[in-house]
């Protein structure tokens, strides 16, 4: 593109990511641009991009109305509109959500839901419940399932969007007599159980769902909710016993610490006096009492149908883990053995035993030996003290991953599904894109996932595109998108992806992280997705679609393996609680390390995602990409470099680039008329008309009169920038 003197545009820069510019000098191969505050900066062509002089201020509810569809375009009028309060922004059929840190109660009350029900979608203000609302039309105008896909970053605010997805869906399919237990209140109810036990403070969120969720709502032939699902993804098993400065462990903890009777009954004191708790000083939340969430979860936990008693034996055996984590090791008489180390260790181990309603002896000798195997028949022993920590924290990440996913089983039962059901909304909350400074097993499949969900969305805004072009009749030559097809291989493809390697050297006892990182760099030597860092050996880096990662694999293959170690087996299910002994029951065991038996963590993620996939292939797909405006977690603060990442990440910039490479902007004949009309005014009745009965008429009389004003566009020889390229080639078809 080239610029004139005095062209309005957009010049890109380091800290703001673009800034508005006017061109004052044309040079040869650069442009000399002045800003607002009148400071001079020569830059070069790539560098610019065309600005609409006349872009409102209160910016546009749909980034398809800007005259120039370019990233500083979008930035500016999301934040634009984030300075209003209007945190919502469509792009075309995707709704952009930028989180306000601060509470819109007006945004969100009955009256909110009752005014978007059954509205035309665009007709009022973009809003997640306009969303939630064409799903819900479109199912029952369509009969077909949809699906509303929630991403972002930790604390853009998908966790907050999905529930109210949930509130209007269950407003709008509910019945109008509440009971305390129908279905719908249970769906609602679900969350903060759900949240109780799954979400954790982070340095990004102090609400982080450390899970994925698909929470799929059913409903009969009137459109009314018949039954739920729920199904959840991967919970973050390190947080139970390893917390970073700043962050806590799950809510639930503290939640039961701060009790009064039941934490008294449990012997649980101040959450200080845990080791899984005090590795972090952070005990509260702002603006949050701990008791009074106990009892919300409590509340929570009968609503969704949890007898008493499995309440006090789910409660009691988070006291168990808490007290479990407690007990340490000293080195024992024999050489590499370990015992108890103190008193104090001894009481809680003590106190573990009795709440996990086991023989004390017995977790004693689970938590310092092993037997193993042989020959000869059984031989024990001894575990030496990091041996006997390591296994002791195992213990505690098992049984509360147990907990989690006997949690959400119970919900699924007592909200029950409607099998018969044929239409259901699903809503998928999960986690985004994630690169740190350290990237671990977890990110890899997270990372993984969302590399999945862009495959999808790719495939779904390129099909979407492809078919409103064929109803108008538009030829277009496709440019193609960004292919992620080759990372989703290079992780998943059979028998050498990187998830087959890793399952390869988790089967073998001799491998190390080494061996396995060393097998990755061999079998994808000219992968242009796999690279090796310079500065480590073990390190691999994936060009994801969404930037670079680099992974630490030391602690890879220790989180692939997916058994339950036979001692704490044994143990478990020799509780006199009927709640812990079932806790294992449908876990695989360790000695099944056979190939054709063998689990990983990995491998299960990948056929739950691939399910997902299958699942979300047969409905039709809504977006909602979530945005989080700064890192401080504050109102009213929008960072330019920090979003567009994001946007770039969320595929909302690619989604843009793709509705580029065929025509921006839409128009409806009407709207098309309005703004044109006035060219040929002498048609214009018989125009009008045409276009009013256009829903009800052959097109062919709309077309004739669009004709007329193809050729006296032509005539007048106009060329109004952009839309009216598109206008005349629109008529040509
Ligand atoms: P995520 O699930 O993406 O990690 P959350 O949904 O937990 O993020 O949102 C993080 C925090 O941001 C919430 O605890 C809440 O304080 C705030 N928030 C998010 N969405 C909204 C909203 N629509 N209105 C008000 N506050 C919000
Ligand atoms: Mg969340």
């Amino acid at each position: 593109m080239s610029f004139g003197r005095g062209a309005k545009v957009w010049a890109e820069e380091k800290e703001l990511g673009w800034i508005e510019a006017e061109v004052v000098e044309v040079r040869d191969k650069s442009f000399v641009v002045e800003t607002p505050q009148r400071k001079k900066v020569s830059v070069s062509v790539e560098k610019l991009l065309p600005r609409d002089p006349d872009a409102e201020h209160g910016g546009v509810d749909d980034m398809t109305k800007l005259t120039y569809l370019n990233e500083p375009g979008v930035l500016y009028n999301l934040a634009r509109r984030y300075g209003l309060n209007e945190i919502y922004t469509y792009t075309g059929s995707i709704l952009i959500a930028v989180n306000p840190f601060k509470k819109l109660p007006h945004l969100y009350n009955e009256h909110m839901m009752e005014q978007y029900k059954g509205i035309q979608f665009g007709e009022l203000s973009p809003h997640v419940f306009a969303v939630a609302d064409a799903s819900y039309r479109a199912m029952m105008c369509e009969g077909r399932s949809q699906s509303i896909l929630v991403s972002g970053e930790s604390g853009a605010g998908k966790t907050e969007t999905t529930k109210l997805i949930m509130q209007y869906l269950t407003y709008v399919g509910g019945r109008a007599v509440f009971d305390n237990r129908s279905v719908e209140q249970q769906v609602l109810e679900s969350n903060p159980l759900l949240e109780a036990f799954g979400n954790a403070r982070t340095i990004r969120n102090d609400n982080s769902s450390r899970f994925g969720k698909f929470v799929e709502i059913q409903f009969d032939a009137n459109g009314r909710i018949s039954g739920a699902a729920i199904r959840t993804y991967l919970l973050e098993r390190s947080r139970v016993v390893q917390i970073s400065d700043h962050e806590r462990n799950y809510h639930c903890f503290y939640q039961l610490c701060a009790s009064g009777k039941d934490a008294e009954k449990f012997k649980v004191g101040h959450p200080s006096s845990f080791h899984y708790l005090n590795q972090s000083k952070t005990y509260e939340l702002d603006g949050i009492s701990n008791a009074h969430e106990y009892l919300k979860t409590r509340r929570a936990m009968d609503i969704v149908g949890i007898s008493l008693d499995d309440q006090e034996a789910v409660f009691r055996t988070i006291a168990g883990i808490l007290h479990l984590g407690n007990i340490e090791f000293s080195p024992g008489n024999e050489h590499d053995s370990s015992a108890v180390k103190d008193k104090v260790s001894k009481f809680h181990l003590q106190m573990a035993a009795k709440l996990f309603m086991c023989d004390a002896e017995l977790l004693h000798k689970t938590l310092c030996t092993r037997s193993i195997q042989t020959h000869e028949g059984n031989i024990v022993k001894a575990l030496d003290c990091s041996a006997a920590a390591a296994g002791r924290d195992v213990l505690a990440k098992t049984l509360y991953a147990q907990i989690f996913d006997w949690l959400v089983d119970n919900i699924n039962k007592s909200v029950g599904q409607d099998l018969n059901s044929k239409m259901q909304i699903g809503v998928l909350d999960i986690y985004g894109f994630e690169c740190f400074k350290n990237n671990s097993f977890e990110q890899f499949c997270i990372n993984f996932a969302n590399e999945k969900l862009q495959q999808h969305f790719n495939e779904h805004v390129f099909k979407m595109e492809q078919e409103e072009y064929k109803n108008e009749e538009i030829n277009w030559s496709y440019i193609e998108f960004i292919d992620n097809h080759d990372v989703v291989n290079l992780i998943e493809k059979k028998p050498f992806g990187i998830i087959s390697l890793l399952d390869e050297a988790c089967m073998f006892p001799k491998s190390t992280h080494e061996t396995f990182s060393t097998k990755l760099f061999q079998n994808f030597r000219n992968h242009s997705r796999l690279e090796k860092p310079k500065f480590s050996e073990t390190d691999f880096t994936v060009s994801h679609y969404a930037g670079k990662v680099t992974y630490q694999t030391e602690t890879f293959l220790e989180k692939n393996r997916d058994y339950v170690i036979v001692e704490h087996r044994s143990l478990i299910s020799s509780s006199k609680c009927r709640f812990i002994s079932g806790l294992f029951d449908s876990f695989p065991e360790e000695t099944s390390r056979s190939s054709y038996k063998f689990s990983s963590v990995a491998s299960r993620f990948k056929q739950q995602l691939q399910a997902l996939m299958e699942t979300l292939n047969s409905t039709e797909p809504h977006y909602v990409r979530c945005v989080k405006p700064n890192s401080l977690n504050c109102p009213q603060k929008f960072e330019n470099l920090s979003v567009l990442h994001q946007l770039r990440c969320g595929g909302v910039l690619e989604a843009i680039r793709i509705s580029l490479a065929g025509y921006p902007s839409r128009r409806t004949y009407s709207e098309f008329l309005d703004r044109f009309g006035l060219l040929v005014l002498e048609h214009m009745d018989g125009i009008q008309t045409a276009a009013e009965e256009a829903k009800h008429v052959e097109v062919s009389k709309l077309q004739k009169s669009l004709e007329l004003l193809h050729a006296e566009l032509n005539a007048a020889k106009f060329v109004i920038d952009g839309e009216c390229n598109r206008s005349s080639s629109l008529l040509s078809e």
